[in-house]
């Protein structure tokens, strides 16, 4: 079966940057509706930046390096909200899981449960603020009771990102608590928020490298 390996993590980042640049336009077009239209701009920077750092790094690295190597260039090149909210998410994560060479069940929902509380203890959003967390959250949530049923790390992670886009919908019906969106009001109302698209994307190529 697949092992969630230092190759795995640097598969998902690899696709993580492409998924990223195929949904650029969208992820701007959502954030120009209730931001300024740079959050797919913003992501895809710090991903090709990302890419170029992978390709230096030495073979048989561990997840917990890979990881570590996203946080620290998401913080130097995505400007913005998403920079240092996804940059403390990898970062997070890569403490939580540090010295481990394979992730099993419970370090990939430590994993997840330290980037959410990191992007938590960073911008101090609830669920239902209409931000990423409304995707984290639940596909943290999803991950637990998937351990807990003794599922495989692929199912666990298919669950996660599947969860995160049910929380990405619902954040349309949202009137938003954090970030620029807050400044809207009512007017956000009907809008998906962008952060929590994106994370649905990481997420979901998550899931996918692991499949493969
Ligand atoms: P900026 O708003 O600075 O232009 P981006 O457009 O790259 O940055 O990112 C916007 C996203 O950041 C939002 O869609 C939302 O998901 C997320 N965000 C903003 N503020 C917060 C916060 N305090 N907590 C969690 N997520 C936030
Ligand atoms: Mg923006
Ligand atoms: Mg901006």
């Amino acid at each position: 079966g697949t092992s969630l390996n230092g190759t795995w993590a640097e598969a998902w980042i690899r696709e993580c940057a492409g998924v990223i640049a195929e949904h650029r336009a969208e992820l701007n077009t959502l954030d120009r509706a209730i931001g300024d239209g740079d959050h797919g701009e913003n992501m895809d920077r710090g991903f090709q930046a990302v890419v170029l750092k992978l390709d230096a790094l030495p073979s048989g690295s561990t997840p917990g390096e890979v990881l570590k190597l996203v946080a620290t260039t998401l913080i130097s090149t995505v400007g913005g909200a998403s920079g240092p909210l996804f940059g403390t998410a990898f970062l997070k994560a890569a403490i939580a899981v540090s010295g481990a060479d394979t992730l099993h069940a419970a370090a990939t929902v430590a994993l997840l449960t330290a980037a959410r509380d990191g992007i938590v203890l960073r911008g101090k959003a609830q669920v239902g603020d209409k931000t990423m967390i409304d995707a984290w959250t639940p596909a943290v949530d999803a991950a637990i009771d998937s351990q807990h049923a003794g599922e495989s790390v692929v199912t666990l992670l298919e669950r996660a990102a599947d969860a995160a886009a049910t929380g990405a919908l619902a954040t349309e019906p949202l009137v938003a608590h954090k970030g620029r969106a807050s400044y809207l009001g009512e007017r956000a109302i009907g809008h998906r928020d962008p952060g929590a698209e994106s994370t649905t994307l990481l997420l979901r190529a998550a899931a996918e490298t692991a499949a493969r």
